[in-house]
C-alpha cells in the first residue's frame, strides 16, 4: 500500500446523484516528497482550500479531503518536491 492509497477519502469524484460509479473522472492528489521539504510555507500560502500546511515546521502535508486536486501547490512549490499522482 502506497502513502496516496493510504490517503485516500471517500471523495465521491466519479459517482452519480444515486451513488453509481461512473468511472471516467479521477481526481489528481498532492504527494510531498518530505525529506526534501524545507518548510517555507510556500504551498500552504496558496492552497486555495487550506487543504496543505507545514506541520511541526518540518514538511507539509496534504489534507485529502479538503484538497480539490488544482495544482497550485505543486506549481509553486520552490523546491518541485509535490507532485500531483492521480488517486486511483
Ligand atoms: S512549498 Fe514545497 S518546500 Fe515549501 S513547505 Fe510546501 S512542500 Fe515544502
Ligand atoms: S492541489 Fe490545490 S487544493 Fe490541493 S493542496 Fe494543492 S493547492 Fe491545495
Amino acid at each position: 500500500m502506497n502513502v496516496l492509497q493510504r490517503s485516500c477519502v471517500p471523495c465521491s469524484v466519479g459517482q452519480t446523484r444515486r451513488g453509481r460509479l461512473m468511472g471516467t473522472r479521477k481526481r489528481p492528489l498532492p504527494v510531498v516528497e518530505r525529506g526534501s521539504c524545507v518548510a517555507c510555507g510556500t504551498c500552504q500560502s496558496v492552497c486555495p482550500r487550506g487543504a496543505i500546511s507545514v506541520r511541526r515546521g518540518l514538511y507539509a502535508v496534504v489534507d485529502p479531503a479538503r484538497c480539490v486536486g488544482c495544482g497550485m501547490c505543486s506549481r509553486e512549490c520552490p523546491a518541485e518536491i509535490i507532485r500531483m499522482e492521480v488517486c486511483t
